[in-house]
């Protein structure tokens, strides 16, 4: 009867649902223990100088080497490290151990490493950032933090104090993925940015799009009047870079350049001239 079909319907989603409860559990589990097992992994992606292609810096990317699923990247790692607050133990380990290995680069070459919003709830995130340049020996000027518009968004006095307080470590802020989300153009005056990031959405449909290339113009003119430098992510082609240069973008960064790499790579790298042949 229909009772019994109903129950029949219910028993049959339950084992699905507890097999992905059950997945999360695990891989939450897994996650808790990697930072003690070692498991986690920087890559660094260089960005240019825009108008040499010479390399100025690079920015920290971290992989999870999981012992049975392999190398994961972060989108299928940092959400639930940010919903389980395990993000603040991870972002620790970045900063320190990207400042370490930065501290061997030569020393015009600069570092960026993503904040989730999630670190700026509570005030630890300067302390922890002055400990890993002490520890390294890094300068401060010479780091660069990239945050989302998400960090932005909660504009309150704990962010500002937080900014203000890296700022006077000679840190810089990177507004990342702008143009999506919920960007506004109010926060670009509101903080105390040193340079925005186009999203590599924009710069994607480059040279062609038009809609696109008004974006990333308005974008670059906007944040060059205020001071800032701009970055585009992203950028694949020799076209796109053109485009972005003759608009007055400053930085490039993206696969024409270089994938993100281990550290060890990027040692190679740095041991010539930094200039980058693209075609
Ligand atoms: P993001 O900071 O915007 O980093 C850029 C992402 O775009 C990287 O993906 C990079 O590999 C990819 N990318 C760079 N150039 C190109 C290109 O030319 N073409 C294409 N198709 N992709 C390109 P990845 O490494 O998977 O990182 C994804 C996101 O994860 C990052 O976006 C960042 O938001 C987050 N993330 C990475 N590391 C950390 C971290 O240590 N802490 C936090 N909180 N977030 C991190
Ligand atoms: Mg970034
Ligand atoms: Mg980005
Ligand atoms: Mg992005």
């Amino acid at each position: 009867n229909a009772k019994n079909d109903g129950r029949r319907t219910f028993r049959f989603y339950e084992p699905a649902m507890d097999a992905a409860i059950k997945a999360r559990r695990d891989l939450e589990d897994d996650l808790r223990r990697a930072a003690a097992r070692d498991e986690f992994v920087i890559h660094y992606q260089p960005w240019t100088d825009i108008a040499t292609n010479r390399i100025e810096g690079f920015e920290a990317l971290v992989r999870w080497n999981h012992p049975e699923r392999g190398l994961i990247r972060p989108a299928d790692f940092i959400p639930l490290a940010e919903e389980t607050g395990l993000i603040a133990s991870i972002g620790e380990w970045v900063l320190h151990h990207a400042c370490a290995e930065a501290a061997l680069w030569p020393n015009d070459v600069s570092l960026a490493v993503n904040l989730s919003s999630v670190q700026f709830r509570n005030s630890k995130l300067v302390d922890t950032t002055r400990e890993a340049l002490e520890r390294s020996g890094f300068p401060g000027h010479r780091l660069e933090v990239e945050i989302t518009e998400t960090v932005v968004l909660e504009d309150n006095k704990l962010i500002h104090e937080t900014l203000s307080e890296l700022r006077s470590m000679g840190v810089r802020i990177a507004v990342d993925d702008f143009g999506t989300g919920y960007s506004s153009l109010k926060y670009l005056r509101c903080f105390p940015f040193s340079k925005v990031k186009v999203d590599r959405s924009f710069v994607k449909e480059l040279p062609h799009d038009l809609d696109c290339i008004t974006i990333v113009r308005g974008i670059v003119e906007v944040a060059n009047g205020l001071g800032m430098i701009t970055t585009a992510e992203g950028v694949e082609t020799a076209e796109q870079l053109y485009m972005l240069r003759s608009n007055g973008c400053g930085q490039a960064q993206g696969f024409l350049f270089g994938r993100p790499m281990p550290a060890a790579e990027v040692a190679e790298l740095l041991a010539g001239d930094r200039i980058v042949a693209v075609a």
